[in-house]
């Protein structure tokens, strides 16, 4: 049962901080409520107000720029995402990521900052935009403050957002050339949260030797984690199944999952390895293809 509240709905993001502002001890922000919904209806959130920022259509794009990179705003919703030319063309991975992201109906209604802000680190857009290198913007109103994505989530459903703060934007820098990512989960249910999954960025230099690589793991452990070990292992070498399979044991080491009614700790371990290994391999020839 869902216990009663005021329901808020500013027509501007500034009218939304200052609603904020005011009643930031007892209020939740709502958008989509995809997730929300669900947690309220269980009786894990309750709140005496709710402010539905959906309608902050100054919050709903998604822009790109030479310099600059990838802008899009926090109530974009996933559906845009998908359906994105733009971002087929410069971002392929966050279209083929969203395709398998729950429904046509959640995907409509959810948005990427509800996404990114309920903090599940199942969720399938954090580590992908993490191998981006993405920030996160947060604004109150008090100002604005700008972060790497990475910083952002600090525990089980708990990020670095402020009572008083909105996620506003999610910046990703430009792609470098002969640069790849790729992202995979594992799920028994088509189009629903992984088991667990992995992002992996490449990037090679002229004679396919990695330069770089970034390496992020879903539901391995309470926050998305960076396989800091895993990414060491690749840079600076050339394409091998014994580099590889020595990446992936780094990356699965590094995990740190939980066994749960969905799987045991030691399948997970298990996937994260295996996926290191298709990701790396994958987004590694996609930047030589591309070089
Ligand atoms: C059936 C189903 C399947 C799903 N499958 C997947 C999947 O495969 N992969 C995946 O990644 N996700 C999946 N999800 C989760 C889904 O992507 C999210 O529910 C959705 O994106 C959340 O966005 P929302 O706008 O609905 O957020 P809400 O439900 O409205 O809010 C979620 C949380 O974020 C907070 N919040 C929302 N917007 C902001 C903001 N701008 N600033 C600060 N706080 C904010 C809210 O207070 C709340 O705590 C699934 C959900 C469902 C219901």
């Amino acid at each position: 049962m869902i216990h009663d509240f005021t329901y808020l709905r500013p027509g501007t993001l500034q009218e939304a901080l200052s609603m904020l502002a005011d009643h930031r001890d007892d209020c939740k922000i709502i958008c989509g409520g995809q997730s929300l919904l669900i947690v309220m209806r269980q009786g894990l959130v309750v709140t005496d107000y709710l402010i539905d920022i959906k309608g902050l259509n100054e919050l709903n794009y998604i822009t790109y720029d030479e310099k600059q990179g990838l802008r899009m705003g926090a109530t974009t919703p996933h559906r845009m995402v998908e359906k994105s030319d733009l971002l087929k063309q410069k971002y392929p991975v966050l279209g083929a990521l969203e395709r398998k992201l729950a429904s046509i109906q959640v995907r409509n209604w959810g948005t990427i900052g509800g996404n990114l802000a309920h903090g599940d680190s199942s969720g399938d857009l954090a580590p992908t935009l993490m191998a981006l290198d993405a920030k996160i913007k947060l604004s109150s109103a008090k100002g604005s403050r700008t972060i790497p994505l990475e910083e952002f989530y600090t525990g089980l459903f708990e990020t670095a957002l402020n009572k008083d703060e909105l996620v506003v934007e999610v910046q990703v820098p430009p792609v470098r050339p002969r640069t790849a990512t790729a992202y995979k989960k594992f799920n028994l249910i088509e189009n629903d949260q992984g088991i667990a999954g992995v992002a992996a960025m490449v990037e090679v230099d002229s004679k396919g030797t990695c330069k770089d690589a970034r390496i992020v793991l879903s539901n391995a452990g309470v926050t998305p984690i960076r396989a800091k070990s895993g990414e060491k292992v690749l840079i600076g070498k050339k394409i091998s199944d014994a580099l590889l399979t020595e990446a992936a044991e780094a990356v699965a080491n590094e995990a740190d999952p939980v066994s749960d009614i969905h799987a045991s700790e030691e399948f997970r371990r298990h996937l994260v390895k295996v996926l290191t290994r298709r990701m790396v391999k994958q987004a590694w020839e996609e930047a030589i293809r591309l070089g």
